[in-house]
């Protein structure tokens, strides 16, 4: 064991998950690659949705923190914050929701959680709708709608959650149907639920599950949702932590996939939004975020130096298109990981959209799900100069793959070979 690894283990807690059987201390990035402590070079296909959206150290955005940094930190609220205003300008311009209100959090968790509040409040019931092997969060409320039992660490909830189908296709009774069979079997789901209940305040759900292992439900899946939420007055909070920005190179968020019925009425964000800062936020029309009657402040929820790093990050990215980067360079990647892994008995699929890839695993010959496959590519990967995340069920049989969103064609080319070469070793 490392000495950081038995320092960690003395003094932080068990739960606090670490990949690798011999844990990576990370120690500084450029671009679309990091270094560990003993100075490995890795290509990182994972970080993207982690901290990194745009690229690691990105220098617009360095010098946008160092310069904040050096002028004033205060309060984020109490006193008005012009890099606040700037970034939620700029935000609710981006998001299509109609005369939008944004507010910023420090974490996805909390950006949810305050979704929850503001549509439970709205909607006067604390019932809500989530998805089955959904990940929200991992506050009091964010776990209540968290479907994935792997990372659920209690079943008491302030909520009462009524977990619907849809986020998973290749598994449970609806498995093997066409797109409209399953989109149907989804909806006659819910509308039992909705037969059995009193009227929930809102559906929260990841246009695609991120921890879930990159599910990629059929595109109107959520509209034909939309259909039967409306007829109840019942909210729609994408949860775009993980999908939101351009990952997934069609769309600029997830929810268009899905988005006939009209864009969402609560809209979350955190993760790479900041490059690494810490920011989450909630973007609703004016009349769901103006429903809370009672003063409230954040001290740290917009904090200058975050939205001084959101704002050069984001500029970056619109400036760059790195929503068009995503759907080329992760075209090219998912075609060529499709192409390189069909031979592979352990390889059930490749799904994904733009940079936004899962590869699922099985046991060769079965269907069942084989999270030590998984655990050994992600070993076999990192041995080869690749960093890649898993996720799944309960049982994290699907491979991550989420780089920073300018990958280039060759770094796709390099990490798609290198990822092939581990998927090989291991069968
Ligand atoms: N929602 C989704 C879809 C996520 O993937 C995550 C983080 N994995 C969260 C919410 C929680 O975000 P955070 O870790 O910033 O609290």
């Amino acid at each position: 064991m490392n000495d950081l690894y038995s320092r960690h283990r003395g003094v932080l807690p068990d739960w606090l998950a670490l990949y690798y059987e011999d844990p990576l201390e990370i120690t500084h990035g450029e671009g679309r690659h990091v270094w560990d402590s003993s100075g490995n070079r890795y290509l990182d296909f994972f970080g993207g949705i982690l901290t990194t959206m745009t690229a690691h150290a990105l220098p617009e955005v360095t010098k946008a923190v160092a310069e904040q940094a050096g002028r004033i930190i205060h309060s984020s609220t109490l006193y008005l914050n012009r890099p606040m205003v700037e970034l939620a300008e700029r935000v609710a311009q981006v998001s299509g929701i109609p005369d939008a209100r944004v507010f910023f959090t420090t974490s996805g968790t909390e950006a949810n959680d305050t979704a929850l509040l503001l549509a439970t409040t709205h909607r006067s019931s604390n019932t809500v709708l989530a998805m089955r092997n959904s990940y929200h969060g991992r506050s009091f409320s964010a776990v209540g709608v968290t479907g994935n039992r792997g990372w659920s660490p209690t079943s008491l909830s302030p909520l009462q959650t009524l977990y619907v189908h849809g986020g998973v296709r290749t598994r449970g009774p609806f498995a093997g149907l066409s797109d409209g069979e399953f989109i149907a079997a989804c909806v006659a789901d819910l509308k039992d639920l909705l037969g059995h209940t009193r009227p929930p305040a809102a559906l929260i759900a990841e246009p695609i599950q991120g921890v879930g292992g990159f599910t990629s439900p059929p595109d109107g899946l959520y509209a034909a949702f939309r259909e039967v939420l409306q007829e109840y007055g019942i909210l729609w909070i994408a949860d775009e932590v993980q999908t939101g920005w351009g990952r997934t190179g069609d769309n600029f968020w997830g929810w268009q996939a899905h988005g006939q019925n009209g864009p969402p009425d609560i809209v979350t964000f955190a993760k790479g939004i900041g490059n690494g800062m810490s920011i989450g936020g909630v973007v609703a029309r004016a009349e769901i975020m103006n429903c809370l009657d009672s003063n409230s402040i954040s001290t740290f929820g917009g904090t200058q130096v975050t939205m001084a790093a959101g704002l050069a990050n984001l500029n970056y990215l619109l400036e760059h298109d790195l929503q068009g980067n995503a759907r080329r360079v992760g075209g090219l990647l998912i075609e060529r990981l499709r192409a390189g892994t069909a031979k592979l008995p352990g390889v059930r699929e490749v799904r994904g959209r733009g940079l936004m890839i899962g590869v699922e695993l099985v046991k060769p010959g079965t269907d069942e799900a084989d999270p030590q496959a998984a655990s050994a590519v992600l070993e076999a990967a990192r041995e080869g100069g690749l960093l890649i995340g898993k996720g799944g069920g309960h049982n994290t049989s699907a491979l991550r793959i989420a780089p920073p969103l300018s990958l280039t064609v060759a770094e796709a080319e390099e990490g798609a070979a290198i990822l092939e070469n581990a998927l090989r070793s291991v069968h």
